[in-house]
């Protein structure tokens, strides 16, 4: 009896920590990226609504690397009345780098989306160049019609600074469009905000407790 007590103990330990010493993130197996709602087809049309050149082409890289995935694509347009409408935009707060809010029609597919990118945050936080694309490419992963990712390995975790698009996101398109069933039912809109990553966070290791 004490033997199995002992091991029982033991057995405790060692599961607590364990859990102690592995973040949440890490104990979820990447799979494919879940959806929340698409567009009758696998394309959009776009407009950057932006006057600065960087910003332009920090989407337009996005939009070129979710087009190079062959599995949506995102057509550049003019016209204010584009499904997507990408921008930039401080006025939700220096904590996100980035927004979308998403609208459906009444038969429940994505009618239409704007898209923000924060150049306040991405200034206080020092993100570079690479990283605001990758802010972009969430945002537009959001914009076609993808949730967040409880994996870390993925374009759509929520809090991503590093990761551009991944397989599981590439898989997660093709599911969301190659099935008919994807069809809002109740909500006539979707809100995601990304919260900023801070730089010390990104490739921080758990401390380990004795
Ligand atoms: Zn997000």
């Amino acid at each position: 009896m004490t033997f199995r007590v002992a091991n029982l103990t033991k057995l405790t330990s060692f599961v607590f920590t364990t859990m102690t010493l592995t973040p949440l993130h890490a104990l979820v197996t990447p799979s494919v990226t879940p959806g929340f709602a698409r567009f009758p087809e696998p394309t959009a049309s776009i407009n950057i609504n932006s006057n600065s050149d960087a910003y332009k082409k920090v989407w337009k890289t996005a939009i070129n690397d979710w087009n190079r995935t062959e599995t949506f694509k995102f057509q550049l347009t003019n016209s204010m009345e584009a499904d997507v409408i990408a921008g930039t935009s401080s006025s939700y707060g220096n904590n996100y780098s980035g927004m979308t809010y998403s609208k459906f029609t009444s038969l429940g597919s994505i009618q239409h989306v704007d898209a923000y990118i924060n150049p306040k945050a991405f200034k206080i936080y020092s993100y570079s160049t690479k990283e605001k694309v990758i802010v972009a490419q969430h945002e537009l992963g959001h914009a076609l019609g993808l949730s967040h990712n409880q994996a870390r390995k993925s374009v759509m975790y929520k809090a991503n600074r590093n990761v551009i698009i991944q397989d599981v996101d590439i898989k997660g398109v093709h599911v969301l469009y190659s099935s008919h069933g994807n069809r809002v039912i109740g909500p006539r809109s979707q809100k995601f905000y990304d919260p900023i990553v801070v730089k010390t966070d990104v490739h921080k290791t758990p401390a380990v407790k004795r």
